[in-house]
C-alpha cells in the first residue's frame, strides 16, 4: 500500500476507479516493428519517471501493462514501479496488434513477456492488455490463451468503433470469459449514449476532452455502482519528444494536447480516487 499523503484530500468512488498504464517507447503504434525497436532512442526514462512521482504525489497505485522489451531494456525502472506499491502487468513483448497473428506466436511472446517483467519487477504480472487494444471479435482466441496460462484478468476490449480499433457489441463492464470462464475482462471505460459507447477515459480521449467532460463521464457510471478505468501512457508526460511524420491518426494520438497531460492528469487524480484493477474487480465481486 501506499501511505496517503498530506494535503491529498479525500475523494469519492472509493474502491471503483482503475487507473492503468501501457508501459511502451514513445514511437509504439507508430512503428510496432520489432526490427525498428532501438532504431529510435529510447525515452522511457523521461515519461515514466515523471508519471511515477504523480502518481506518488496523488497517492494514487494503478495496474502498469508493460512491455517486454522494456522490462529488458530497463530492468531499474521497472522495478521501481513495482516498489512503489503498483500493480503489474503485460502489454505483450513487442508492440505488435493481435490481427493476423497466431495463438502459438501470441503463447510464446506472452510467455516471453510474462518471464521479462516478473524477472524486472521480481513480482507476479499475469494480467494483460493487447498492443491496439486489439481484442475483438476476430482475435477472441487470445482470451482462451491468457485463461490457459494462468491470468487473472484481460483489459484488452475497448467496446466502441474507431478507425484501428474497437469491439462495440461487446459489454461494457468486468465480465467472465475464456472457455473456462477463468479469466475476466476489464473493458475499457465508454459512456453510453442513446445506441452508441463513447470513448473517453484515456489517450488521445483524455487529452483532448475537457476535464469536466471526463469526471462527469466517470461520475455517471459511478452513480449507477459501474465501475471504471482509464489509461495513460509514459510518454504522454514526455512533451519534448521528437515529432515523426505520419497522417491525421498518428497527429491524434501522438501530438494532441501534450502540454497539458501532467496538468490535466494531477487535477483528475486530486478529485477522483483511482486504484489498481485487480483492487477494482475484487471489490466488483466478477
Ligand atoms: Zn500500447
Amino acid at each position: 500500500m501506499i501511505s496517503r499523503q498530506p494535503g491529498v484530500p479525500p475523494r469519492d468512488s472509493e474502491g471503483l476507479l482503475a487507473l492503468s498504464v501501457d508501459v511502451e517507447e514513445w514511437y509504439a503504434g507508430i512503428t510496432d516493428l520489432p526490427s525498428d525497436v532501438g532504431t529510435w532512442p529510447s525515452r522511457m526514462d523521461l515519461g515514466l519517471p515523471r508519471l511515477l512521482d504523480l502518481l506518488e504525489s496523488t497517492d494514487t497505485s494503478a495496474t502498469f501493462f508493460v512491455l517486454g522489451h522494456v522490462a529488458r531494456e530497463h530492468p531499474e525502472l521497472i522495478r521501481r514501479i513495482a516498489e512503489a506499491g503498483h500493480e503489474m502487468g503485460v502489454h505483450d513483448d513487442y508492440h505488435l496488434p493481435l490481427w493476423g497473428r497466431c495463438e502459438h506466436d501470441f503463447r510464446e511472446s506472452v510467455k516471453k513477456a510474462l518471464d521479462s517483467v516478473e524477472q524486472a519487477s521480481g513480482t507476479d504480472a499475469k494480467r494483460f492488455r493487447a498492443p491496439c487494444f486489439s481484442v475483438d471479435g476476430r482475435t477472441l482466441w487470445a482470451l482462451d490463451v491468457l485463461e490457459d496460462m494462468g491470468f487473472e484478468f484481460d483489459s484488452s476490449v475497448f467496446p466502441v468503433h474507431n478507425p484501428r480499433y474497437g469491439f462495440p457489441q461487446a459489454p461494457r463492464f468486468p465480465y467472465r470469459t475464456g472457455r473456462g470462464g477463468r479469466l475476466v475482462e476489464f473493458p475499457i471505460s465508454t459512456v453510453r449514449i442513446g445506441p452508441v459507447n463513447i470513448p473517453f477515459s484515456g489517450g488521445f480521449y483524455l487529452r483532448a476532452l475537457p476535464l469536466t467532460v471526463i469526471t462527469a463521464c466517470l461520475k455517471s457510471l459511478l452513480s449507477r455502482g459501474f465501475p471504471g478505468i482509464c489509461y495513460v501512457h509514459p510518454w504522454e508526460l514526455d512533451r519534448d519528444q521528437p515529432s515523426l511524420p505520419g497522417g491525421v491518426l498518428y497527429r491524434m494520438r501522438h501530438g494532441f494536447e501534450f502540454g497539458d497531460t501532467s496538468r490535466k492528469l494531477e487535477a483528475l487524480l486530486r478529485c477522483m480516487r483511482f486504484t489498481t484493477a485487480g483492487r477494482v474487480l475484487a471489490k466488483v465481486g466478477v
